[in-house]
């Protein structure tokens, strides 16, 4: 596909961007088309991708883009908090959409294993955190490290 043809692929998902284009407007930062190819290449992997992981996709629609361009542009949309950080276990960092269901990871060190857990089940800890500590915590897509039930056996 040439440069012009992803250019107007670009353009089509504008309006699926438009609160998103006007988040980084109020910020001061552009939905450029690189940002947008990005945030599309999270949302369309099922979320839980490296960061070369997303790089191999856009590279292939876009290949002007390099791996710091990806880095950079990633960690941007996790300052702003469109998509999640989570070190997923393996020395891998993986980024998921935030607006994705809400759910965390039990991930075991033995098999490699990975379990969703719903986010409710972290509703007293918050609690406790609230009123103990009067602290807000901010926890979203959150990885607990240990052994499931059947490497314990
Ligand atoms: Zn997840
Ligand atoms: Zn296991």
């Amino acid at each position: 596909m040439c440069y012009r043809e992803s250019m107007l692929d670009n353009n089509s998902d504008v309006g699926r961007y438009s609160e998103t284009d006007q988040r980084l407007r109020q910020l001061g930062y552009r939905l450029t088309p690189q940002r947008m190819m990005l945030l599309s290449a999270i949302e369309e992997g099922e979320g839980h991708v490296s960061a070369e992981e997303i790089y191999a996709r856009v590279q292939s629609r876009y290949p002007g883009m390099n791996i710091s361009t990806v880095y950079r542009t990633l960690d941007l949309l996790t300052e702003l908090g469109l998509v999640t950080r989570t070190d997923m276990g393996g020395g891998v960092v993986r980024y998921h959409p935030s607006n994705k269901g809400q759910h965390h990871h039990l991930v075991c060190q033995e098999c490699g294993g990975v379990a969703e857990l719903d986010d409710s089940i972290l509703t007293p800890l918050r609690e406790s955190l609230e009123e103990k500590y009067q602290f807000q915590a901010d926890v979203r897509h959150f990885a607990i490290f240990g052994r499931c039930a059947r490497c314990r056996r």
